[in-house]
């Protein structure tokens, strides 16, 4: 069997289309603001990344190119007057900052109904607890995606490999939800295999190039592909050994294109779900 290809750019494009469709018909503008501090090469990609999401789906979108020794007061002060602005309703602050700079305590300042990134405490607890609130970009694409698959997620066995706050364990959570049996997966992890074995949903975020081998994957199982790593070549690859796993798989993601365009994908619908909870919150 071949899998058949969850096509994340046909997803993404899909979700921002209608997104578009909903801002022009309510005449509304919901607002982004990025903080990108430093020079690092692939967040300044990432954020480019975002504005052109942001400005296709009809957004205001700010962006904050500060340098690399901003000192921290300065961003939290940033961050104060963006969480009181009612033109900005997401914010989003590019991680990994510069060593300087508290990652914990500048997520958090940000109010939780604006935290399109679902990073801080408060969006985590909610979460964790089936509260409304905002998800983290990457588990809810990866959801998104499963869903896509039309099968129903209640009472399938789903293996998560993984346990980072922001993949691993919200991705867990969100497949609970979804009354899946979940069991997550991490480096001290016992005969990994014969677990993931057992995976009607396998999802790896491991961050290890072709980890996912076909032995360890079920046939006919959805396999979601969260890793982005790069080769010996330096070429973008993800966690799974996709040409192998893709004969076993009955849906596989694929990387480039598929869980990373989802993800920016996300970050728009938070937006857009961010400026319904503010309004509706008045
Ligand atoms: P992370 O914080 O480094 O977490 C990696 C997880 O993999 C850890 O829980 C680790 O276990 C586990 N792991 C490592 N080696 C393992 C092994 N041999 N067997 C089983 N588990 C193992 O990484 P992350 O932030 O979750 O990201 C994971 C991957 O997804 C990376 O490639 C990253 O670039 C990618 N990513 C992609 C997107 C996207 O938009 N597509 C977004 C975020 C991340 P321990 O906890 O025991 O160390």
């Amino acid at each position: 069997m071949s899998a058949k290809i969850l096509d994340g750019k046909a997803m993404a494009a899909a979700i921002k289309t209608a997104l578009r469709e909903k801002i022009d018909s309510q005449g509304i503008k919901p607002g982004l603001a990025v903080i990108l501090v430093g020079e690092n090469q692939a967040s300044k990609v990432y954020v480019g990344g975002k504005e052109k999401d942001a400005l296709e789906v009809g957004f205001l979108s700010e962006m904050f190119r500060l340098p690399e020794n901003t000192p921290q007061d300065d961003i939290l002060k940033l961050v104060k007057e963006l969480n009181a602005r009612k033109d900005i309703n997401g914010i989003l602050v590019q991680l990994p900052l510069p060593k300087h700079l508290n990652e914990e305590l500048i997520t958090n300042s940000i109010e939780p109904m604006k935290d399109v990134d679902g990073f801080t405490y408060n969006s985590a607890g909610r979460l964790f607890t089936g509260s409304k609130g905002l998800v983290a970009c990457t588990p809810k694409g990866c959801i998104e995606m499963i869903k896509a698959t039309g099968i129903d997620i209640k009472g399938k066995n789903a293996v998560v490999i993984g346990r980072s706050n922001i993949v691993g364990k919200p991705m867990a959570i969100l497949l609970l939800a979804e009354h899946a049996t979940v069991t997550i997966c991490h480096s001290r992890t016992k005969d990994l295999p014969s677990i993931t074995r057992q995976a009607d949903i396998l999802v790896a975020a491991i961050g290890k190039t072709k980890f996912v081998k076909a032995d360890m994957v079920k046939e006919g199982a959805i396999v979601v592909d969260v890793g982005m790593n790069r080769d010996e070549n330096g070429k973008l690859c993800g966690d799974v050994d996709f040409e192998a796993v893709k004969e076993k798989a009955s849906y596989i993601t694929p990387v480039p294109g598929g869980v990373g365009l989802m993800t920016r994908a996300m970050l728009m619908s938070n937006t857009y779900e961010a400026f319904l909870m503010q309004r509706d919150n008045k």
